[in-house]
């Protein structure tokens, strides 16, 4: 083994490496680690010793890594594979130097700053499409192209489907609902008749966001209104009386409940709960299908006014958490 010199007592020693609890501070972290130490084994001194800086500062690293949920490789790699982009061209979007994302990938440790900006668009579909949108200029014509198809893919933009658009619009019309809301209203009418009706209320996808189930379609057509009120007063073409029943009773039901605490309520179900951890992060209608027949039959329900059974219930578990 190495030996580490000591200049107190003037020799090459074998050192003792012990543990002890260490800060590592700067203008952006603050962490506690366990660092190691070597210490002469005849006079107490602490001795330099590289393999113990390098155990240090890479301990360092890994926990500022762990505590500030600092994206990982695989994360941007996610990234990359899932909106069809480059590592340049992404870099360009953000507005990063070029081979930011190539030497993160590479091992260098992302900032606090681009770590968040990173995760919120591998989380968020949206966010991601709002930065393309706003920068596509950065980058080339044919990389935006790609990149965009297939977010727009992730967001089942261009499909039209008129029933949801009329559906949306009654939900605004006969509530004070926010979009957060409202996209989880959607959510419960489509999964209740498909369950009582065996058939589907609407044809678009339905998305798992962090924020829950979201109708990509419907979400970006009232993204401009936020945590606002949506008011939408174009005409809305009649529904079919089911559907319409359905929407009035999960309004009833689950629309007296503000859109965080349905988001919870959606947190605790198998279809956002599988399809998060799925790589479309698609809330497919057979997995609404099959939760939404487990509850029916759980509960009782063989209406659609009977609903409330669930909701009291969910409401119950979300105030006992
Ligand atoms: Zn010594």
């Amino acid at each position: 083994m190495k030996k580490d010199y000591c200049l107190i007592c003037n020799k090459y020693v074998d050192s003792i490496i012990l543990e002890k609890e260490n800060e590592y501070k700067d203008d952006i972290m603050d962490i506690k680690y366990i660092s190691k130490i070597a210490i002469c084994p005849h006079c107490g001194e602490e001795l330099f010793n590289d393999q113990v800086v390098k155990y240090n500062q890479d301990k360092i690293v890994e926990t500022y890594k762990l505590e500030y949920e600092i994206i990982t490789k695989e994360e941007i790699l996610e990234i990359l594979k899932k909106y069809n982009i480059g590592k340049r061209p992404l870099s360009q979007l953000l507005g990063l130097g070029e081979i930011t994302i190539t030497r993160y990938l590479d091992g260098y440790v992302p900032t606090l700053k681009n770590s968040k900006i990173l995760k919120s668009i591998l989380y968020s579909p949206s966010d991601y499409y709002s930065i393309l949108q706003m920068n596509k200029n950065n980058i080339k014509e044919v990389a935006f192209n790609k990149s965009e198809k297939a977010t727009k893919e992730i967001l089942d933009i261009e499909s039209k489907d008129s029933t949801i658009e009329d559906a949306a619009k009654y939900i605004v019309n006969n509530a004070e609902i926010t979009n957060l809301a409202l996209q989880k209203i959607l959510y419960y009418v489509q999964m209740f008749y498909i369950a009582i009706y065996k058939t589907h209320a609407f044809n678009s996808r339905c998305n798992a966001w962090e924020y829950g189930p979201v109708f990509g379609s419907v979400y970006y057509k009232y993204k401009k209104f936020g945590k606002n009120i949506i008011i939408d007063e174009t005409p809305q073409n009649e529904l079919n009386e089911d559907l319409k029943n359905t929407i009035d009773n999960v309004l009833k039901y689950f629309g007296c409940y503000t859109g965080l605490v349905l988001k919870s309520f959606t947190h605790q179900e198998d279809p956002w709960i599988n399809a998060i951890k799925s790589e479309n992060k698609i809330i497919e209608k057979s997995s609404l299908k099959e939760y939404g027949e487990k509850i029916i039959k759980k509960y009782n329900i063989c209406k659609i006014n009977e609903i409330n059974k669930y909701s009291e219930y969910m409401f119950k578990q979300y105030i006992n958490n």
